[in-house]
């Protein structure tokens, strides 16, 4: 038996707190947790950690997470970053107190699910979204790390093999976000002019023909004319030419990837499992559609993202007023990188609308700031109470996902014994990681 004795206790269920407590772990199992410990137990155990001025909460479940398997790469079926950076990805997950992380990468196979978990203690889940129009969309935008194994794989085969979800339906690059601005358009107009252009001139383009919704009805041609002058472009293109440039390389692939969520949600109908979606100023018109499909657990993935901090506050206000509508906020990376996401506002104002269901990371380009991060800030702040950020994380998470983390998100007795031992109140510092009962990671190292 373990004890991790006299530390401030989070047991994960939204609102219970002790200042002052142990908790017992019995094999793989948490035994219970007492306010008061009897000296006579403490004897019996193999150890005593002494938690005094540290916290103690169930690990952090990871539901939204890239890059973490040797399967293909985001919605568009990229070739993955190799070994050692899949490996340096699931390290970052794993010392940020993730016990559980969620491949949402749904390209990937089972075999290569547990071909990655054979290498990393963390426990590692996958969604998968092997449907015919999702295909076609990550064809149609990449592709590259799609082989014959990935492409006659199914839904329902992944499901029946472990995977836990649906999703993440639709991306950045199939829904004309980055890779249009930096590789798509910039190739066309070389082709087109023999003329390189940079992705600001790209994404100037892009907006001019599309706007931020990216819609066809969008176009007019003197709004053309406009941004082909702000990227001082307006000798090398026509607006009309422009325009047959961005469809081309931005609207044909977005139509696709469009119709995928209604694909999958039809499918998450079906079979009634959990979908996840990517939501975004480009696919908010459909993820209000997938809302009336009627889904038990429908997961409008960082909902705090992309839009304007008022924009994301509304459209998550209305989302929520259809049943089964879970919202998921992410971190992405606005205290450290800030290169993705430069403050942390719209996630501040979600927390103080009480608008979360569930937080994640996300990826942020591989710089994702972790779940504690956001749950001392928002603490710190007086936004959200401790035990509710810590649930968020948690056993929120297990009631979006029922098979993601069964037994797990919370310490109470018989739970599986997934444990964290952090400072206190610098929560993000993660001292001890136990995974089913054994010391897995000590002082930002990896022990296994
Ligand atoms: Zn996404």
């Amino acid at each position: 038996m373990i004890i991790l004795k006299d530390g401030l206790v989070v047991t994960g269920d939204g609102v219970t707190l002790y200042e002052k407590a142990s908790v017992l772990i019995r094999d793989n199992e948490i035994l219970g947790v007492v306010e008061r410990l009897d000296p006579s137990i403490e004897a019996y155990a193999d150890e005593v950690v002494d938690c005094t001025g540290k916290a103690i909460m169930p690990g952090m479940i990871n539901q939204h997470q890239h890059g973490v398997t040797f399967g293909p790469i985001f919605a568009s079926g990229m070739i993955n970053y190799g070994k050692d950076r899949i490996m340096e990805l699931l390290d970052r997950n794993f010392l940020q107190g993730c016990t559980t992380v969620l491949n949402v990468d749904g390209f990937v196979t089972m075999d290569e699910v547990n071909e990655t978990q054979k290498h990393h203690p963390m426990r590692i889940k996958t969604a998968t979204t092997h449907a015919p129009i999702n295909y076609e969309a990550g064809l149609r935008c990449d592709g590259k790390g799609l082989t014959e194994k990935h492409k006659t794989m199914t839904i329902e085969k992944m499901l029946a093999d472990g995977a836990v979800c649906i999703g993440e339906v639709g991306g950045g690059h199939t829904l004309g976000g980055g890779g249009q601005d930096y590789l798509y358009i910039p190739k066309a107009v070389k082709e087109a002019k023999g003329v390189d252009i940079d992705y600001l001139q790209a994404r100037t383009l892009k907006l001019g023909v599309l706007g931020r919704y990216i819609e066809e009805s969008y176009y007019d041609k003197d709004t053309v004319a406009a941004a082909l002058k702000e990227a001082k472009l307006d000798h090398i293109l026509t607006p009309e030419e422009t325009r047959d440039l961005v469809y081309k390389t931005t609207l044909a692939s977005v139509k696709v990837a469009i119709d995928g969520y209604m694909e999958a949600a039809h499918i998450a109908k079906r079979l009634d499992v959990p979908l996840l979606c990517h939501n975004a100023p480009t696919s908010k018109k459909v993820i209000h559609e997938v809302a009336k499909v009627g889904l038990n657990n429908f997961v409008a993935c960082h909902s705090n993202y992309l839009f304007t901090k008022d924009e994301a506050v509304e459209n998550t206000k209305i989302l929520k007023q259809n049943s089964g509508v879970i919202i998921e906020a992410c971190t992405h990376d606005p205290w450290g990188a800030k290169r993705l996401v430069a403050n942390p506002e719209n996630l501040y104002a979600f927390y103080e609308e009480d608008l979360i269901d569930v937080v994640s990371t996300d990826f942020a380009n591989g710089s994702f700031d972790s779940m504690l991060e956001a749950v001392q800030h928002g603490v710190e702040k007086g936004l959200v109470s401790l035990p509710k950020a810590i649930a968020q994380c948690t056993k929120n998470v297990t009631e979006a996902i029922p098979l993601l983390a069964p037994n797990l998100g919370q310490l109470k007795e018989g739970y599986t014994a997934d444990v964290l031992v952090t400072s206190y109140p610098n929560f993000s510092n993660v001292e001890r990681i136990y995974i089913d009962g054994k010391l897995v990671a000590k002082d930002g190292k990896k022990l296994v």
